[in-house]
């Protein structure tokens, strides 16, 4: 239902959290958030409330300038914990967070287990961790675009990876997604401006099969062929009192 992602200098998890809490008003039925904690995906998730996923973060506090959230409006499978966001690859190395619905996961699900993958999951989304994961040779955004070709259906999705902690994917087609340019090489995905308009006015509304790096204080945005495309940088317009 609602996806934030963050890259920049400052620490994740607080604008993550925060960004949730903006788009609570949609509805949803879980949420999660993970992070790159020291060269690792670090995953907490709770289903019912943000406050629940707040709680188990006290316990569980995430260090790190890159992350991924999402709160879960359930299609496929329950709101449970385990059906939460983000989903991570077999190999623990790719998180992903989705909205929208992967039309044929079921044959990509087959496909994945008769090659040994295992799934956690009974959401449409996961086949997605693991196609990218399957395809991931040390370019996690050419990895992304290989798995797309294979999908069906809806999304809007905020990647990460444990083997590039500087890289932030987001990519979309039917579901929106918006990049967020802050000060001082602070970047953000959003599916919703209301998530990020605390941080930054100046936006790049996603076209569809548009896919964005964040990397290293700057970004650059690809179509499904991977030819750069040039997006046009929007001020939103913000009405404090809403
Ligand atoms: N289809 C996905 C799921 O059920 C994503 C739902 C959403 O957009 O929140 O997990």
């Amino acid at each position: 239902c609602g996806i934030i992602g963050y890259n920049g200098k400052g620490e994740a998890l607080p604008v993550l959290v925060e960004g949730l809490k903006k788009m609570e008003y949609r509805g949803y039925d879980s949420s999660g958030v993970a992070v790159i904690d020291n060269g690792q995906i670090k995953v907490v998730r709770a289903s019912g409330k943000i406050k629940a996923l707040e709680d188990k973060l006290k316990t569980t506090p995430l260090k790190g300038s890159i992350g991924i959230a999402h709160t879960r409006w359930a299609t496929h499978g329950a709101p449970t914990e385990t059906n939460a966001h983000p989903h991570t690859s077999y190999d623990g190395k790719i998180s992903i967070v989705h909205n929208g619905i992967i039309e044929n996961y079921a044959s990509l699900k087959a496909k994945l287990i008769s090659e040994g993958i295992e799934f956690k999951s009974e959401t449409d989304t996961e086949v997605v961790a693991h196609l990218i994961a399957r395809y991931y040779n040390g370019d996690l955004k050419s990895a992304v675009l290989k798995a797309l070709k294979q999908i069906e259906g809806t999304f809007g999705l905020g990647v990460v990876c444990s083997d590039e902690p500087n890289v932030l994917i987001g990519a979309r087609r039917g579901s929106p997604l918006i990049l967020g340019i802050g000060n001082d090489g602070d970047f953000y995905l959003a599916s919703d401006v209301s998530a990020i308009i605390n941080h930054t006015q100046k936006v790049v509304y996603l076209d569809d099969n548009d896919v964005v790096q964040i990397k290293d204080g700057g970004y650059s945005i690809v179509n499904m062929s991977s030819h750069e495309v040039q997006r046009e940088v929007q001020d939103v317009e913000f009405d404090a009192d809403a």
